[in-house]
């Protein structure tokens, strides 16, 4: 199926943002463009859902930071439950498919398949064949499509034709929400799991950057630590005096951000002992008496890490 030409004026990038970023901006569109918007959409994302059904495949959910004490909490949770596991406990084989995936599935497929026949007896047109888990009629998209090339023939053969296409707008929305959400495609004030470099997180020490749709439409990385100051080679842009990095400098902001890293981390010691006199060939091996026994005696102090030694 080919996109809507209603798509082509869509600056917004979809990889990243999704039809989530774009939602905002379809609400000034007349009724039967957003329900054909949506309707679209839909057929695109029911592929990605489609995909999650094996549980071998990564989510895309978006990770929420815990504090060690959040952390604890969930690993002392963890452990009892462990501990009160047997083979027969219910959750202990493991699934071929994900059941919360198929029950989104299974309610996109009913809720397409029943839209597509009212749109059909609506336009006057064959309806299509119902469903079965068994069959390639199983497939969402085909009701998808049908109840988007009957839209239109419904909306203008009705004297109520603009209620008919507020209902389908409104339908598809909320199928549209789900879906999103199932794919964790809400990309707006996603914690970015990075302490700020320039702010280093703040008065609060932790992850002050978010993923925000900026004006545009854009999704970018704003630190919304009030305090963040980064030098002006630093930062792409301001807004509302946070700094702001636009996702076309997400390439460049993951480099410096490891430049700065590998700045701060502090030089590796040297291997203590490896360059005493006497030595056996082998590195990190004690190789002088005294050495030999400052380490058996617990005895390694700031001397014995000293390259030349004053021992002896
Ligand atoms: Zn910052």
């Amino acid at each position: 199926m080919n996109r809507p030409s209603n798509h082509a004026d869509d600056q917004s990038p979809r990889s990243v943002a999704g039809p989530a970023a774009r939602t905002p901006a379809r609400q000034h569109l007349p009724a039967v463009d957003r329900a054909l918007a949506n309707l679209a959409d839909l057929q695109d994302l029911v592929v990605g859902l489609a995909l999650l059904r094996d549980p071998a495949v990564r989510r895309p959910w978006r990770e929420t930071p815990l504090d060690p004490y959040a952390r604890a909490e969930l690993d002392d949770e963890a452990r009892a439950d462990r501990a009160d596991r047997n083979e027969l406990a219910p959750g202990e084989h493991i699934d071929a498919a994900r059941p919360d995936v198929l029950d989104l599935l299974a309610d996109t497929l009913s809720r397409a398949e029943d839209l597509a026949w009212h749109l059909s007896r609506a336009a006057w047109c064959p309806v299509l064949p119902p469903s079965s888990w068994t069959s390639a009629t199983a497939d969402p998209r085909r009701y998808l499509a049908h109840a988007a090339a009957c839209l239109p023939t419904a909306v203008l053969g009705w004297e109520n034709g603009g209620d008919i296409a507020h209902w389908a707008a409104a339908v598809t929305g909320a199928m549209l929400a789900d879906l999103t959400a199932a794919l964790a495609l809400h990309v707006d004030g996603q914690t970015v799991k990075t302490i700020c470099p320039w702010c280093k997180g703040g008065l609060a020490g932790t992850y002050t950057w978010r993923v925000r749709i900026v004006p545009g439409g854009e999704p970018a990385i704003v630190c919304e630590s009030g305090t963040c100051q980064p030098p002006s080679r630093d930062v792409t842009t301001w807004w509302g005096g946070t700094p702001v990095w636009p996702l076309r400098d997400w390439p460049w902001l993951a480099r410096r951000l490891a430049h700065l890293a590998r700045r701060a981390a502090p030089a590796t010691p040297d291997v203590p002992f490896a360059r005493a006199e006497g030595a056996t060939g082998r590195a990190g091996t004690p190789t002088d008496l005294t050495a030999a026994r400052a380490l058996l005696g617990g005895l390694v102090d700031e001397a014995a890490w000293k390259p030349t030694g004053t021992e002896g």
